[in-house]
């Protein structure tokens, strides 16, 4: 069975690059019945931030792009943090070493900055000139620029092979690579050892990561040759670019962190499908149509590495808006109000233990807003209105401005019909003048539009400014059935006085 794995390194906010491989490593690997793991590589200590690998569990979690293995939940291949592993490294350096295939560097950081000035300077090619390449540490402290700490670099032969072949790319090949350190002065082991040994111990079948990691993947194919191991099959993704063809990336692009998505009020299911439609083409339909819209499930299904685009794709958000609405729509009323709810707190439209009374009201209300969303973030505005005080409704100066000097005459009719309209508390229930939209639009139609010979447009503004405080407001009708009798009329005489 395959094994694959994404390997964040946690180094700030989780990348929503790291989401995009996580999700085609995971399409692959459930289709095939195999596993996903999660590894984390935090070699580079300069680089850590604290925070950071917990924020990738969680996004990646809310994503549902969930792994089966993993630092937090443990496996047959535990640790799966790489610095946890550091006496796994050892034996395979070691080996290197003796075998002739790596060796040790004493040159202090000093020496190769300067080394690296003279080469650009004279325009050579830049890399490491192996002034340490075969001397004992006696011989090499005996040369200036001796740092007492080593590292350890792989010495990679002149006529090496570059070529590989790559399930989305084909056969590829990189520049020869310089002589790689695997081995840091700090005792870690430099990404590309590390990633070699991990895969291998970790039975890794195939390796989907970013086409940054193209040039490095040749080196990679030899340090699998030099220890004798079976390399596993690799597929580089395109990177997210931006309009103007530049890679996405999170200092200048707000979208490229993955928190981001969560904090604009996107459903990860439209987040996950909107991934599946970067460098991957849609399906078609009978008819020849696209079928953008899709679960990770029938994505996983469908996925073969044959279709993947290597082209870089655009990071359209216009398209993840129309998604993200589409999935609004699809939701179920308690789960979207459900989901709903933090947002709301969030702006304080909601305190953080709503009552049951108020919660029943909320769905209520997120029926009348579910078509009207593209995010979850704009429920609050549309929400709010539904939870003021009924005699002191905030009142937007845009629906003040638009009040016509009839606008009082307008109420007056309107609190006079919907008086006459009785509610279950005349005893009523069932009949058709119960206080229902219908029942409500008619009582209003017969008063104003018919009575007062106002045109609808007219008629029903004043009262959508009384009842929500707003120009533009979930329907008007049904806002008031849902508000009660008492409430509608309170609204409508405070805008009155
Ligand atoms: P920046 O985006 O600002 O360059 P960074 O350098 O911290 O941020 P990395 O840590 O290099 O980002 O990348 C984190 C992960 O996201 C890596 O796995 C990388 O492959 C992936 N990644 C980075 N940029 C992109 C991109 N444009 N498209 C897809 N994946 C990306
Ligand atoms: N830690 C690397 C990254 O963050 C993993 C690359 C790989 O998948 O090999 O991109």
């Amino acid at each position: 069975p395959v094994r694959l794995r994404v390997a964040p390194s946690p180094t700030g906010d989780p990348h929503v690059g790291t989401a995009y491989m996580a999700l085609f490593n995971l399409a692959f690997a459930r289709q095939q019945g195999g596993r996903f793991l999660l590894r984390v590589e935090d070699t580079d200590r300069a680089r850590l931030v604290e925070g950071s690998e917990q924020q990738v569990f969680d996004t990646l979690r809310w994503l549902g792009l969930t792994w089966d293995e993993g630092p937090d939940i443990g496996g047959p291949c535990a640790p799966y943090r790489q610095s946890e592993r550091l006496t796994t490294y050892a034996p395979y350096v070691e080996r290197l070493l003796a075998e002739g295939h790596a060796y040790r560097c004493w040159c202090s950081t000093e020496r190769l900055a300067a080394m690296r000035e003279e080469q650009q300077r004279l325009k050579q090619p830049t890399g490491y000139d192996r002034l340490c390449v075969g001397k004992t540490e006696e011989e090499r402290r005996a040369l200036p620029g001796f740092s007492e700490t080593p590292v350890v670099r792989m010495l990679v032969p002149d006529d090496v092979e570059t070529g590989f072949d790559d399930l989305i790319r084909g056969r590829m090949s990189a520049p020869r690579p310089d002589d790689q350190v695997i081995l840091k002065a700090d005792g870690f082991p430099t990404y590309h050892l590390a990633v070699v040994v991990d895969d291998h111990e970790m039975g890794i079948t195939h390796v989907v990561r970013g086409e940054e990691w193209v040039s490095s993947t040749p080196k990679h194919v030899l340090l699998y040759r030099w220890l004798g191991l079976e390399p596993p099959r690799f597929a580089h993704m395109p990177l997210l670019r931006n309009e103007n063809k530049s890679k996405i990336s999170k200092r200048k692009n707000p979208e490229a962190r993955l928190t981001w998505f969560e904090e604009e009020g996107y459903l990860p299911e439209a987040l996950v499908n909107f991934l599946g439609l970067l460098a991957y083409p849609p399906a078609q339909d009978a008819e020849g149509h696209d079928v953008e819209v899709f679960t990770f499930e029938e994505f996983s299904q469908r996925f073969d590495w044959a279709d993947v685009n290597p082209v870089g794709p655009i990071f359209d958000l216009k398209k993840l808006d129309w998604l993200n609405g589409v999935h609004i729509r699809e939701l179920a009323l308690a789960d979207l109000t459900s989901r709903l709810l933090p947002y709301l707190q969030r702006a304080e439209v909601l305190g953080p233990n709503p009552s049951l009374g108020e919660l029943a009201r909320l769905e209520q209300v997120v029926a009348l807003i579910q078509t009207r969303m593209a995010h979850l973030t704009e429920a609050a505005d549309l929400v709010a209105p539904f939870y003021a005080a009924d005699d002191a409704v905030e009142v937007a100066d845009d629906a003040r401005a638009q009040l016509k000097d009839d606008a009082a005459a307008t109420l007056d009719a309107a609190l006079a019909a919907l008086g006459d309209l009785p509610d279950e508390h005349d005893g009523v229930l069932g009949s058709e003048a119960t206080w229902r939209a219908e029942a409500i639009e008619a009582a209003l139609r017969t008063a104003l539009v018919e009575g007062l010979g106002l045109k609808p447009k007219f008629a029903f503004g004043p009262l959508r400014t009384a009842v929500s405080g707003r120009r533009v407001s979930p329907p008007l009708f049904e806002s008031m059935e849902i508000l009660g009798k008492g409430a509608t009329l309170t609204r409508l005489a405070t805008l009155r006085a």
